[in-house]
């Protein structure tokens, strides 16, 4: 092991988005700071990687939109990074570097996405524009612990320590271990004297032995799902959701996951719900329109056969036995209890749900360093001298879609601005 010293105006800790965008502000707002990224991995950007399923899910048209697409209690200290650097600046941005982009839209979402639909090669381009900024990279270097002295701080890392005016902290959240934030970020920004909100996984497929999963596993359909927490309603999301063997998945899922995760992993609390419409959109009374006119449409066919069309016929059937039908019946034949029930599966199918699936399984981290605690406005924390945070470490999740890359870009670009308050 070797061990020196190196002295640089700024030290980021961790090469994710937010690092190599804090990076880059810090080159545009202080161009004679010396500027260094620290990283565990062997490579920058490596959950960016991931994103999009490869393709790199840069931002969201619906980015600025009230409500915000942030689970967080203080809208401020989101709109606060977004007003500095919003949706137009992260365009801008990307169209500088020369990425050209497009809006997906098979979906409403707004997910923006680059042309070519490759994020390696983003991520290079990125990597390219750091050097030539002459930000200096360091890789497979694990920071262990932070210092702060009078003027300087000390970071220990695993091959020696290394000396900083400035540490801009970026070591993202513990979903996806194996890429590079493990979660280790948390204890440094304690040993600083943060607060932790207790980081819980989320954008994750949940737990909820029932039987519509089971006879559907492998089906994907477009529902409503809506969490119920404590018996009260909490989030409802319309999308694709997955029948799995452990329960559900899928985007739908995803955007519902983090009041469950909050309520199970970090609560401790056994009372979540979730509840599915087969019919998004649609009223109790449109949907009882369609399903009366199949049924008389089919009167002579077996139930299932009248739904075929609008469900598979896996699906179907699936729907008729967990409504207790028998096989044999005829949609004209159903009594008023069977059309309840059926028509109960089809609108308002509760299950309990029992765990998420673990830190392997989800996409984003829900808690981190408290925000409370952080300045809005500069994202300079309130407890330690010429420390900042951004990224996924602070106590910020946003929805599926681009939310969550937008903000490590964002408040990266604040926190390289390095305004100090303390
Ligand atoms: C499978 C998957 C799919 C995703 N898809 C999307 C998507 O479609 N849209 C979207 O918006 N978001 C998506 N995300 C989330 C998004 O990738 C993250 O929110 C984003 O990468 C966070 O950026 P960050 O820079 O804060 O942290 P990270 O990207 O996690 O970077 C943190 C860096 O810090 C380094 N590090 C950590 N600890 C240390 C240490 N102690 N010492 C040195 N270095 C350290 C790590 O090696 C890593 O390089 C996805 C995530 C996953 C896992």
């Amino acid at each position: 092991m070797t061990t020196f010293s190196v002295q640089y105006d700024v030290i980021i800790i961790g090469g994710g988005p937010a690092g190599m965008m804090a990076a880059l502000s810090v080159r545009h707002h202080h161009p004679d700071y010396s500027v260094a990224i620290l990283d565990k991995t062997h490579e920058l950007g490596r959950k960016f990687l991931t994103s999009g399923a490869g393709r790199g899910n840069l931002t969201n048209v619906h980015l600025e939109e009230n409500p915000v697409a942030y689970f967080h209690g203080d809208a401020h200290f989101i709109t606060s990074v977004f007003s500095q650097f919003g949706y137009r600046d992260i365009m801008a941005f990307f169209d500088e570097l020369g990425v050209p982009t497009y809006e997906e839209k098979k979906t409403s979402r707004g997910k923006i996405f680059p042309e070519i639909d490759h994020a390696k090669t983003v991520r290079d381009m990125l990597v390219d524009t750091l050097g030539e900024h002459h930000i200096e990279i360091f890789y497979n270097v694990a920071i262990t612990a932070l210092v702060l002295s009078a003027d300087y701080w000390t970071v220990e890392t695993n091959d020696g320590s290394y000396t900083g005016r400035y540490i801009i902290m970026t070591a993202g959240g513990k979903t996806y271990p194996s890429l590079g934030a493990d979660g280790s970020g948390y204890d440094l920004a304690a040993g600083t004297g943060h607060t932790i909100v207790t980081p819980v996984v989320t954008a994750v497929p949940i737990v909820s032995k029932n039987q519509l999963s089971h006879f559907m596993q492998g089906e994907k359909m477009v529902m409503e799902a809506t969490s119920i927490i404590g018996g009260v309603n909490g989030t409802t999301a319309v999308g694709d959701v997955m029948f799995t063997q452990y329960g559900f998945s899928g985007p739908a899922i995803f955007d519902i996951s983090h009041d469950f995760s909050v309520r199970i992993n970090r609560e401790n609390k056994r009372d979540a719900k979730i509840r599915l419409s087969f019919f998004p959109n649609k009223t109790a009374g449109e949907v009882k329109a369609i399903l009366d006119k199949r049924l008389s449409v089919h009167a002579t066919l077996p139930v299932a056969h009248s739904l075929w069309g609008l469900f598979t016929q896996k699906a179907a059937g699936a729907i008729c036995a967990v409504a207790g039908l028998p096989k044999e019946r005829l949609s004209g034949e159903l009594n008023p209890q069977e059309y309840d029930k059926l028509f109960g599966v089809l609108t308002e199918f509760t299950s309990e749900v029992t765990d998420t699936r673990g830190w392997n399984e989800g996409e984003f981290t829900a808690g981190g360093v408290a925000t409370d605690e952080v300045d809005a406005g500069s994202l300079a924390s309130k407890k330690a001298k010429r420390l900042f945070f951004a990224g996924e470490i602070l106590n910020v999740d946003g929805q599926v879609g681009g939310f969550n890359l937008s903000w490590a870009w964002s408040s990266g670009w604040v926190a390289g601005k390095l305004l100090e308050t303390v």
